[in-house]
């Protein structure tokens, strides 16, 4: 075991971020997190959890606060584009529960966050310290902050995201790019689309050149929905963040009405750019190391990747608790070759699904239609190597 207390700094409190901090406190840690923005902030509306994820959040102490802010999902139901008809179903609650241990829920990212925050220490949370450098000093690592704050630590986890700093700093600056998709993202009170008679569940519509998702988040006040189109490029001068509900009503022009009815229904309607990396072949230098968005961003098209995140945490907390005292770098290569051929496989699944789901109606489409109808891909056996894997177990991880 490594001789405690073992500092850790903690780079980044999104969803990664945090939820990784309460799983190495909950190993035994001394964790610190620094983070940029002045408050904690999530933008956007809701997200998927998986059991895989929920699973852990629940062994963290969240179950009563998540269930009190997520929607149980029954299940989730593919469509087509333009007349409706269903090309896939799945359920999810309350069977997820019984063959994995947790449900599949929905929540508002807002929720999300603030139910795992509020089980972390506020002291322990250091607002207003953007890392801008750092630096191994073989028994210990350094890193500074642009408010000229100075810090040691045992290990330096990196959850700072996409556009990771400390990922630059261990492996070169190389932009992200641009995926080709753009997300128009809204919420929509529920009275106003009550007479729609909604599932409660997640329903997605795929068609030529994009799809639409929507779900309830917010204790079933809200529904969410986000609706990708695709496009060639993104600059700031065509796009602004905030979206007109008619642009996003004629991004998806001529879709089911169901699909617009969600979209003139909603307050406000914000456009989102998705980009891409490739995969890492390391996370580790030393005594840092990566997590989440910040080593594995991917396409939300498996709508995994804050619970790969919070998957990460827990196979770093298992894997520093009982690593060698002496070499935490050791236990950092550990973690990182456990989570690097899962994380690319949901990587690289998310990628496939992009073509997928946007196929041109034609005889691509027509034959991923039968072949989802043969065997559904949505169906709890089909995704059990996803939702039944327990990422804190380390000899589950060694052997899947
Ligand atoms: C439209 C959409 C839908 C999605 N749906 C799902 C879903 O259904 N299910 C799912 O699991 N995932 C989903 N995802 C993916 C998920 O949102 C991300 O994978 C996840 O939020 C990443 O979390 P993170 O903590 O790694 O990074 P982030 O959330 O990006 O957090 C990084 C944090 O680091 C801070 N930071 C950055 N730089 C520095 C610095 N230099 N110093 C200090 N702090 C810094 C930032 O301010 C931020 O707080 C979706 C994503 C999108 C865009």
């Amino acid at each position: 075991m490594i001789r405690r207390p073992f500092r850790i700094a903690l780079v980044g409190s999104g969803i990664g971020g945090l939820s990784a901090a309460l799983s190495l406190r909950q190993a035994g840690f001394d964790v610190q997190v620094y983070e940029q923005a002045p408050e904690l902030t999530e933008v956007g509306g809701g997200i998927n959890m998986g059991p895989n994820a929920v699973r852990i959040l629940y062994r963290l102490g969240l179950r009563d606060a998540l269930e009190r802010e997520a929607v149980r999902p029954l299940g989730t139901h593919q469509r087509r584009w333009q007349d409706g008809r269903t090309l896939q179903r799945a359920p999810l609650n309350p069977l997820c529960e019984q063959l994995y241990g947790a449900p599949h829920l929905t929540v508002h990212r807002a929720d999300l966050l603030s139910v795992i925050a509020g089980a972390f220490p506020p002291e322990r949370l250091h607002l207003g310290h953007r890392v801008v450098g750092l630096g191994d000093k073989g028994d210990h690592v350094e890193a500074w902050f642009d408010n000229g704050a100075r810090i040691n630590a045992d290990v330096l986890v990196a959850a700072d995201g996409i556009n990771s700093t400390v990922r630059a700093a261990l492996f070169g600056e190389e932009a992200a790019r641009f995926a080709g998709c753009v997300a128009y993202r809204g919420l929509v009170p529920v009275e106003r689309i009550a007479h729609l008679g909604l599932e409660i569940g997640t329903q997605s519509w795929v068609g030529p050149g994009g799809h639409f998702v929507h779900y309830f988040v917010s204790r079933g006040r809200l529904l969410n929905f986000v609706g990708w189109t695709e496009h060639d490029t993104w600059n700031r001068e065509d796009w602004t963040d905030r979206a007109t509900i008619a642009r996003a009503l004629a991004a998806f022009e001529g879709w089911h009405p169901q699909v617009r009815q969600i979209i003139a229904a909603a307050e406000t309607c914000f456009i989102w750019a998705l980009f891409d990396r490739d995969p890492l072949p390391r996370w580790s230098v030393g005594r840092t190391t990566l997590l989440g968005d910040a080593c594995h961003p991917m396409y939300p098209f498996m709508g995994q990747g804050a619970a790969q995140a919070i998957e990460d945490g827990a196979t770093l907390a298992a894997c520093l608790g009982t690593g060698n005292p002496d070499d935490p770098a050791e236990a950092l290569q550990r973690y990182e070759r456990l989570r690097l051929p899962r994380v690319t496989r949901v990587q690289e699944m998310s990628r496939a699904n992009k073509i997928r789901f946007h196929l041109p109606d034609g005889p691509a489409q027509q034959a991923r239609d039968a072949e989802w109808a043969r065997a559904s891909d949505r169906s709890p056996e089909a995704l059990r190597w996803l939702h039944g894997f327990e990422a804190g177990v380390l000899d589950q991880a060694e052997t899947s």
